[in-house]
């Protein structure tokens, strides 16, 4: 599909490229956000290079990343359809329909997640998810991934980019065109372009770390524990969750502080985690199969927050996903946050081309072309420039409301899923989404299950907070709840805050 870039432009600047060491597009790091960026980048006719610091995943056999599986919703498969993937990605999920709460004796309490069963969200392999992403974007013909290699530099005033091969052990320097860093919240990309004056970054680590461990499937491959549902065992300052997984395992992880009383530097032994265990997750401990000793053998995962700004150098470099805005993952958002980015950046690339705007790549090399292909080259920049500030524009605000809401949802499943105040609203929540469908969206719902821009979500939350503490104040039962009095306070609270996103707010 190239409608966006004259035909003989992409003859020329492909034959100087590759005799030149030159790219195009090179997108650094073949993570989710990566791979899915390629294939919507090489759909519109670009030639793009994925430079990646680990082998490849669908040949060689690499140790987990970050998450064994995560859960994909709405803004993802948004992002997932432009390129036409989602049905093929959610053949391979496990939709979960609500939380699944594990009380110390064993009880189960299930909270839906949404107003009923269309809406949930899907448990999917992360490692699956990206083998596909990188196979389709592969398919396009306009893709080429670069294993082994690591990003070690970029040099903006000479457009190049260092790499490692870390095969051979040898360093090489590249051109290109345009360099958009999706290299993680480790991001080397970033690192540098916070070299440069007005550029800042904050990182903030989370004083909490996980492990993870496998419920395997039973012996005729069934699921051993409710399959459409993501399980909690929540017990005050930790947490231990488990996601469904397509062939009937399920993938826990506990979450805990690194020190203190109840902590990861006291479960160190094989004796002190089975105790552990068996008094805090009784009914898991029988499923996970030399729990203890697989604990102690697991690595122990860190989680941070990152924010930065800007997220480009004019219309040459570019940060997306969690090397742009890395986020605890409480809100099970940041991959869903990544692949929206990438919605965006479609959106603003499409709204320039309405414009009347053009697409062409800088390209400094004069070698290159004669000087209306140089002229338009530059013309070109300048385009991606304001394509580059728009995008930062619509999503550095956004970026920072999940972000904060992330850590906030930490809060609320570690302490207050147990707390009786709270089920009591989250109850009546239930219940003004059920009798006000539209009207009454709760903060988790315009997260999980629309379009709408997070920082409403933010915002919505804060009214919806109000406006059920004021509804739960004289009740102990969620039934007894105002509905008159609730309908007037979403009317008069809610509605003017929603009414302005109204057709993003559907999923
Ligand atoms: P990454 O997935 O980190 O990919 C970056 C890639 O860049 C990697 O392949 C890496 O090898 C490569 N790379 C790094 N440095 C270099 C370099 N110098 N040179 C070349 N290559 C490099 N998100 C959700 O949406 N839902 C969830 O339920 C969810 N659950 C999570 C649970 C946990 C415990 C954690 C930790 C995260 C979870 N996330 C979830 C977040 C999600 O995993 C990330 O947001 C997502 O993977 C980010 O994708 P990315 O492509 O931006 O970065």
């Amino acid at each position: 599909m190239d409608r966006d870039l004259d035909q003989n432009y992409q003859r020329e600047i492909r034959r100087g490229g590759e005799s030149a060491g030159q790219c195009q597009v090179a997108v650094i790091g073949a993570g989710l956000v990566g791979s899915l960026l390629a294939m919507l980048l090489a759909r519109r006719g670009f030639k793009v290079d994925v430079f990646e610091r680990r082998p490849d995943m669908r040949t060689e056999k690499i140790a987990a990343g970050r998450s064994i599986n995560l859960a994909i919703s709405t803004r993802g498969i948004t992002a997932l359809n432009r390129a036409g993937l989602s049905p093929s990605v959610l053949a391979h999920a496990v939709p979960m329909f609500g939380r699944m709460m594990h009380s110390k004796s064993g009880e189960l309490t299930f909270q839906r997640y949404g107003k009923d069963n269309s809406e949930y969200i899907n448990s999917i392999s992360r490692s699956d998810l990206n083998k596909m992403l990188m196979s389709e974007a592969e398919s396009t013909g306009n893709v080429q991934f670069h294993f082994h290699q690591k990003a070690l530099g970029l040099d903006l005033a000479r457009s190049s980019l260092t790499l490692l091969d870390e095969d051979k052990k040898e360093t090489h320097t590249l051109g290109a065109e345009i360099v958009i860093g999706t290299d993680g919240s480790a991001s080397k990309i970033r690192d540098e372009m916070c070299k440069l004056p007005g550029y800042e970054v904050s990182e903030e680590r989370l004083d909490y770390g996980y492990k993870e461990l496998v419920i395997p499937p039973g012996p005729e491959g069934q699921f051993l524990m409710e399959k459409n549902a993501l399980h909690i065992w929540p017990r005050g300052t930790f947490m231990l969750i488990a996601l469904p997984n397509f062939d009937g395992s399920f993938t826990c992880t506990l979450f805990l502080p690194y020190k203190g009383p109840v902590s990861f530097e006291k479960l160190t032994a094989v004796e002190a985690v089975r105790n552990f265990f068996a008094a805090e997750f009784g009914d898991a401990v029988a499923l996970i199969p030399d729990l203890a000793e697989n604990f102690v053998s697991a690595p122990l995962g860190h989680m941070d927050t990152i924010k930065c700004h800007p997220w480009n150098v004019e219309g040459q470099a570019l940060l997306l996903g969690d090397a742009a805005h890395a986020i605890v993952p409480f809100f099970g958002q940041g991959a869903n946050c990544g692949f929206e980015d990438l919605s965006i950046l479609e959106d603003c690339i499409d709204e320039h081309l309405s414009r009347g705007g053009n697409l062409y790549i800088d390209q400094r090399r004069p070698k290159v072309g004669g000087d209306d292909v140089r002229r338009r080259l530059k013309e070109g920049s300048a385009n991606w420039h304001q394509i580059f500030d728009e995008l930062t524009r619509r999503r550095k605000v956004n970026c920072d409301a999940i972000a904060d809401m992330a850590v906030e949802n930490f809060t609320e499943m570690r302490d207050r899923v147990a707390d009786p105040k709270f089920l009591l609203m989250k109850s009546v929540e239930k219940i003004l989404e059920k009798e006000f469908p539209g009207q009454y969206r709760s903060r988790y719902s315009l997260v999980t299950f629309s379009n709408a821009p997070y920082k409403l979500a933010l915002d919505a939350g804060v009214v919806c907070e109000e406006i059920l503490n004021s509804l739960c104040k004289d009740i102990s039962h969620a039934e007894e709840v105002d509905l008159k009095q609730a309908e007037k306070l979403i009317n008069q609270k809610l509605a003017p805050l929603l009414q302005q996103y109204e057709p993003l707010l559907a999923h």
